[in-house]
């Protein structure tokens, strides 16, 4: 029985996704869900959550309806549905009354097998005696942390599902998603919920796909700008901070000739939409936008993401970021760090919330947690260890410290000893009897006279000028290494101090022990002829660059013409999987990953008329075929 299911769902995975197999975790939820149990999926962004309850969804015999928190999300799925041949429909706040009674009307009438709505519409009268009368097989609900108030976005309407949930005059099959990990909130999705028995499979986080990299940067403008030069025609998001920065970096762009647009909370709703559906449909495929941009953002074709400034957490930065490379292919996340990013965002931290319902302790307590949040964001931003590994184990998974594609591991490190400032930074902490912050002990340790320095009469500490000859950025990195290593801690104050643990007095008092640590060998450069060869290359292997820009042209004229965006008719994946197999014949176009029957049907011969006119010519490198899309 089983057996005969698993097979089904993955016809249906090659019929209408064009996908050859499953991904992990996908088939041991699905087939849970085929098997009527309550199910709840925790995997990362990009690791194809939808398909889990889709693929079930057209299998049951009746409706399912997907609750999922944003407009913009719901559009996208159920144009990529229909694009596959599929009917579904969304009920939302963006339709127009008639537009929406039309839609139940067609439900009532059986015509979707799969409807998304908003978590708002659910009690509503209409909406309730539709899916009282309605054989509704299966509830599934993305997006489902938003249950939780330890999430970090809670919403009050997700509430609302439980009480739907009674409503029904038979209880259907359960299934929720999130990417978010804590115990916490897998906790309280289960007890909210009410999951009877529930299956959980949590799939590993890692995205192999992604590159990652840190960049201490003072010129950080130069370096978007040179990461631009060398990924021409390529679609990626650019986070800054604050919306002066949104506003500062994509006006340069934009003088600069670059096709970027903005997108951040004081934008009008309609110019907001409006770059968003620029971005998605590629008519300008660089957004800088702040962190109110991206959740539900489906593009699959984002090959990078650059964070302008440190985010202030690693939550936000491995959501952020994995936002690049859905669609399996390469893609680069890049953090270009500023010393000023780690001062904005404690300013964040303590002036944030002063309008929440929160009462004085349990302000102070999260309040807490965010700084302790942000000390582990701004370690990743420090350490010279795998980049990688240092998330995973914040997620608490335990890798091998080595990826090779991150930019600590491609970077040659050299074992430096650096006992003296350690000496010198543990002994200030002491004899200043743990009462002041690593800045201004930095800068006492370094020989300043600022302000601080002066007044806190550091300039008579016995450690005073201990380390002239180390540059402050290298102090810096010397202080956080202790940190990491548990010679010394920051507290967790609006003002932090440094203290030392056991084994930095253990330190001070025996004067054998030495402490070294790694710096890069050569300052973290690539040697110009190495970066040469990654230019373009984001694209992988050996795949024929101007082929691939025509079929982009042809997906973009496709895309314009049907009004979907360019990724919802074949992913990037899809694409260099043509330029690879140059398929000639239907047989081989379906084995293209992501092109299914329905796929082929409408635009098959198109893409396969173009890959012959290229296989005809020799493959020469001709001139560029296109500027931008
Ligand atoms: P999530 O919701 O988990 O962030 P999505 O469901 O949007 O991720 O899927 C991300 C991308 O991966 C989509 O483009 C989807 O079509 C693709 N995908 C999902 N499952 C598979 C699979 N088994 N094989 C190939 N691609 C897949
Ligand atoms: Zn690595």
């Amino acid at each position: 029985m089983q057996e005969i299911l698993k097979e089904q769902a993955r016809a249906i995975l090659k019929q209408n996704y064009g996908y050859d197999g499953f991904r992990e975790g996908q088939e041991e939820l699905i087939t849970s869900i085929l098997q009527g149990k309550d199910t709840f999926g925790i995997m990362p962004t990009g690791a194809g959550k939808s398909i889990c309850y889709q693929i079930p969804a057209l299998m049951l015999n009746g409706i399912t309806l997907v609750v999922s928190p944003l407009i913009s999300l719901m559009k996208d799925q159920v144009q990529a549905l229909n694009q596959m041949g599929i009917y579904a429909a969304y009920l939302n706040s963006s339709l127009t009354t008639s537009q929406y009674y039309k839609a139940l009307e067609f439900a009532k009438k059986g015509k979707y097998k799969i409807i998304y709505v908003a978590p708002e519409r659910l009690l509503t009268e209409s909406f309730l005696s539709f899916a009282r009368e309605a054989n509704i097989s299966m509830i599934s609900i993305d997006e489902v942390h938003c249950v939780s108030q330890w999430g970090q976005d809670f919403r009050p309407s997700y509430m609302r599902i439980v009480d739907f949930i009674k409503e029904m005059p038979t209880r259907p099959i359960i299934s929720a998603f999130t990417a978010t990990a804590t115990k916490e909130v897998k906790e309280d999705v289960i007890y909210i919920l009410g999951l009877q028995d529930p299956t959980v499979v949590t799939t590993g986080f890692d995205r192999k796909n992604l590159y990652f990299a840190v960049k201490h940067s003072n010129a950080k403008y130069d370096d978007v700008i040179s990461y631009l030069e060398e990924h021409p025609n390529t679609s990626g998001v650019i986070y800054c901070n604050t919306r002066k920065n949104v506003e500062d970096v994509c006006d340069r762009l934009i003088r600069d000739g670059y096709p970027a647009t903005r997108y951040h909370a004081g934008l009008s709703d309609h110019e907001r939409e409006q770059n968003q559906d620029d971005f998605i449909f590629d008519v300008k495929p660089i957004i800088v936008a702040t962190n109110a941009f991206g959740m539900g953002i489906d593009k699959s074709n984002v090959r990078f993401v650059i964070h302008y400034n440190m985010p202030k957490n690693i939550e936000s930065y491995y959501q952020e970021a994995g936002r690049a490379g859905r669609d399996g292919e390469k893609a680069e996340c890049i953090l270009l760090y500023s010393g000023q990013d780690v001062v904005t965002n404690q300013f964040f931290i303590e002036n944030a919330r002063e309008n929440d319902e929160l009462t004085g302790e349990a302000l102070e307590l999260v309040k807490e947690r965010d700084r302790e949040r942000l000390k582990q964001m701004t370690f990743y931003c420090f350490t010279n260890d795998c980049l990688r590994d240092y998330m995973l184990r914040y997620f608490g998974e335990y890798k091998d410290n080595y990826c090779g594609n991150c930019s600590n591991c491609l970077t040659e490190f050299e074992e430096v000893d650096v006992t003296v400032p350690a000496r010198a930074l543990i002994g200030a902490v002491d004899s200043c009897h743990e009462r002041y912050g690593i800045s201004v002990l930095i800068d006492a340790v370094h020989g300043s006279k600022s302000q601080k320095v002066l007044k806190f009469h550091l300039d008579e500490n016995a450690y005073y000028n201990a380390a002239p000859d180390i540059s402050l950025v290298r102090l810096r990195q010397i202080a956080n290494h202790l940190m990491l290593t548990d010679y010394m801690y920051q507290t967790s104050e609006e003002y932090p101090v440094v203290k030392l643990h056991e084994k930095g007095l253990n330190f001070l008092e025996d004067e054998e022990l030495v402490i070294s640590m790694k710096f890069p060998k050569v300052e973290r450069k690539q040697s110009s002829k190495k970066k040469a060869a990654k230019t373009k290359k984001v694209l992988e292997g050996d795949v024929d660059y101007n082929l691939f820009e025509q079929l982009r042209e042809l997906r973009y004229s496709i895309a314009k013409e049907k009004k979907v965006p360019p990724y919802l008719i074949f992913s990037d994946k899809s694409l260099t999987d043509m330029c690879r197999r140059m398929p000639q014949t239907k047989e081989e176009m379906l084995e293209v990953n992501g092109v299914g029957e329905v796929k082929y049907i409408h635009y098959g011969e198109q893409f396969m008329e173009v890959i012959k006119q290229a296989a005809i010519q020799t493959p020469e490198p001709a001139a560029a075929v296109s500027e931008t899309e």
